[in-house]
């Protein structure tokens, strides 16, 4: 017994996203069908929108509607300095601490050995003409996670990186290994911008 159409295609669609597997894009699907109306409509209607109207910056990487995205635009923010994070979300976690007001980079990724992915799957060479295009940044801050993925990352980012006379630092380890840091709380983010150290 096969499931209808609409629902096999539903659930082959939950499937793509990660970490679900069968069993719960299927509980998905059928969940989805006993949904509001109104709901399902909204729901479908964002993830287009979503798809749609949000790019990648092509300064920094971060998610925007506009390009460059306003971060980039605002040249009150202090030209001299480039934090680099993993995903735009941690972007967030750092502008709702408050007291960062450097430039951001977004490497959308880590590198990972074990899934494969290498200095060209993420966006290092993009980061590197930044900082060859623009004497004036004098210091990178590597805000990677604290996994190994992470720290291997920032050692590798430091190694290209400082030939060019470019300061570059890591947060402090206010971060317990393997924390995410959309997961820190504003305290501890602060505290480990300020207690940064050079690498
Ligand atoms: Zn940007």
């Amino acid at each position: 017994m096969q499931y209808p159409e609409p629902i096999a295609q539903l659930i082959e669609s939950y499937m793509k996203l990660p970490g679900i597997g069968n069993k719960t894009a299927t509980r998905l699907a059928f969940y989805t069908i006993t949904m509001q109306d109104d709901d399902v409509t909204n729901f479908a209607k964002s993830l287009l929108a979503a798809k749609r109207d949000l790019h990648f910056c092509s300064i920094c990487g971060n998610l925007t509607e506009d390009d460059p995205c306003p971060i980039c635009q605002d040249k009150s923010r202090d030209q001299a300095t480039i934090l680099v994070v993993e995903e735009p979300k941690d972007i967030i976690s750092m502008e709702k601490m408050k007291e960062y007001h450097g430039l951001y980079h977004v490497l959308n990724g880590v590198l990972s050995p074990i899934e494969g992915t290498g200095p060209e799957d993420i966006n290092i060479s993009s980061l590197l003409v930044r900082l060859q295009k623009d004497e004036t940044v004098k210091e990178v801050i590597v805000a990677t996670n604290a996994s190994s993925e992470g720290e291997a990352t920032a050692m590798y980012l430091s190694r290209l990186i400082k030939p060019a006379g470019i300061k570059v630092t890591r947060l402090a380890h206010g971060l317990s290994v393997g924390a995410d840091i959309d997961y820190a709380d504003e305290m501890t983010l602060f505290k480990a911008v300020e207690g940064r150290t050079e690498l």
